[in-house]
């Protein structure tokens, strides 16, 4: 008998929306035959979490009503604990078109995959901003979050879907991405009952492994779980990403105790609201933890470094079975002599190193992905206290790849061969 943490919801099962086999096939030839309504890159993420069961118990796309409880009281209508609303919207025409009960094809806008068929069964207006002051805390459309909301078309259309599609993610991430049933069954072939999952979205440095290593000290092991889904522009892509995973892994950790994974949402940068997502369909995956980091899901200054550590104690008690794993801002302390973080090490001085990233002076090695990126690209060397050699080579050949193209393409505009 498993002793993972319960699937969320009132009936503690995974409710994976997606058909399979014969049912599949006839819901796309179905689909074929409907009004398309095209979702955007967040709402197809959306779609292939509840497709998967990640975003259990959800059978659908939001109410009103889900909407407004999930966006001010982080609660739907039966009581279901639910962060972020998940919405679907439509242009005012199309939601026109649309009969009450009507059943509809949601077709993904970049690639045109047929991803669900929705049974409509309510359209609705939102308040926009007030959905952003409650979830990202601001209304700035500076704020990457704040401006998908705000170019969301004029309706959202509310209903059931049956899930047709996961995009290429199985064939284009093989061997990473899972199924929250993927990630349980393996957890429980390897008997463990508390898993900590590490949510990773950049490249894996010595501060994310001390993070796995102290998780590893207090669960039965760690699941490094990496975004698929879209990221800012300038992002290291999840190809490369995983490589580091494994070189680190293998040289570095008992590979017994680690299960690397990938999920397919796009971030939402909602900070605070968006940890308590990402432990909540944690939690759908089989993980009694989610180690929460300094500024989780931040971006720019929009959150203070451990809101998403306080949201933890603010939500009712049980809303959410997996616990967040506090973890404040860790790195090598030279005078340390090791791995430390804020509350730990007591020498507040940075390090200072030389150009060859030989130490100088000073305790805590903090690179900001600025300082780093300009050492990989000179051919500096990066010390291995910051990042493993193993984990730099793959990086510098990533951006060596990069430049490469960048050169390929001045040279094209400058001669003037440029291909359509
Ligand atoms: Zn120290």
């Amino acid at each position: 008998m498993s002793q993972l943490v319960t699937p969320h919801g009132k009936e503690k099962v995974l409710k994976p929306l997606l058909l399979e086999g014969e049912e599949l096939t006839e819901a796309k030839k179905k689909a074929a035959t409907l009004k398309k309504i095209p979702l955007t890159s967040r709402e197809t993420g959306d779609a292939i979490m509840m497709g998967i069961g990640g975003f259990t118990p959800l059978e659908g796309f939001m109410s009103h009503d889900d909407w407004k409880g999930s966006v001010v009281d982080m609660a739907m209508t039966d009581g279901t604990f639910w962060p972020i609303p998940v919405t679907l919207s439509a242009s005012k025409d199309q939601a026109d078109a649309i009969g009450s009960g009507e059943e509809v094809a949601l077709v993904d806008e970049e690639t045109g995959e047929f991803m669900a068929i929705m049974t409509v069964a309510e359209k609705y207006t939102i308040d926009k901003v007030l959905e952003c002051k409650e979830v990202f805390k601001t209304d700035d459309m500076e704020h990457p979050g704040v401006a998908v909301v705000m170019a969301q078309k004029e309706v959202n259309l509310a209903g059931p879907i049956k899930v047709l599609s996961e995009l290429n993610f199985p064939t284009e991430f093989a061997g990473i991405y899972q199924r929250p049933a993927d990630a349980r069954a393996i957890f429980e072939e390897k008997g463990w009952n508390t898993v900590a999952a590490l949510q990773l979205r950049n490249p894996m440095h010595q501060s994310h492994a001390y993070l796995a290593k102290v998780a590893i000290e207090v669960t039965d092991g760690v699941y490094i779980h990496q975004l698929l889904g879209a990221l800012k522009p300038g992002d290291i892509p999840a190809d490369t990403r995983v490589k580091c995973i494994d070189a680190l892994v293998q040289n570095y950790f008992r590979p017994e105790r680690v299960v690397q994974g990938g999920y397919p949402l796009d971030m939402r940068y909602a900070g605070p609201r968006e940890a308590l997502l990402h432990a909540l369909f944690r939690q759908n995956y089989g993980c009694s933890h989610l180690i929460v980091g300094r500024d989780h899901a931040g971006v720019g200054d929009y959150y203070g470094p451990f809101d998403a550590h306080k949201i933890f104690d603010e939500i009712p008690m049980g809303a959410l079975l997996t616990q967040a794993l506090k973890m404040d801002w860790t790195f090598h302390c030279y005078q340390c002599g090791e791995m430390a973080s804020m509350k730990t090490c007591p020498h507040s001085e940075k390090a200072v190193l030389d150009d060859d990233g030989n130490y100088v002076s000073g305790g805590r090695l903090l690179l900001s992905g600025t300082a780093l990126r300009k050492m990989l690209s000179e051919e500096k060397p990066v010390p291995a206290e910051f990042s493993k050699p193993e984990v730099v080579a793959i990086l510098r050949e990533f951006y060596a790849g990069l430049e490469e193209k960048v050169e390929v393409k001045l040279h094209g505009a400058a001669t003037g061969d440029v291909k359509k």
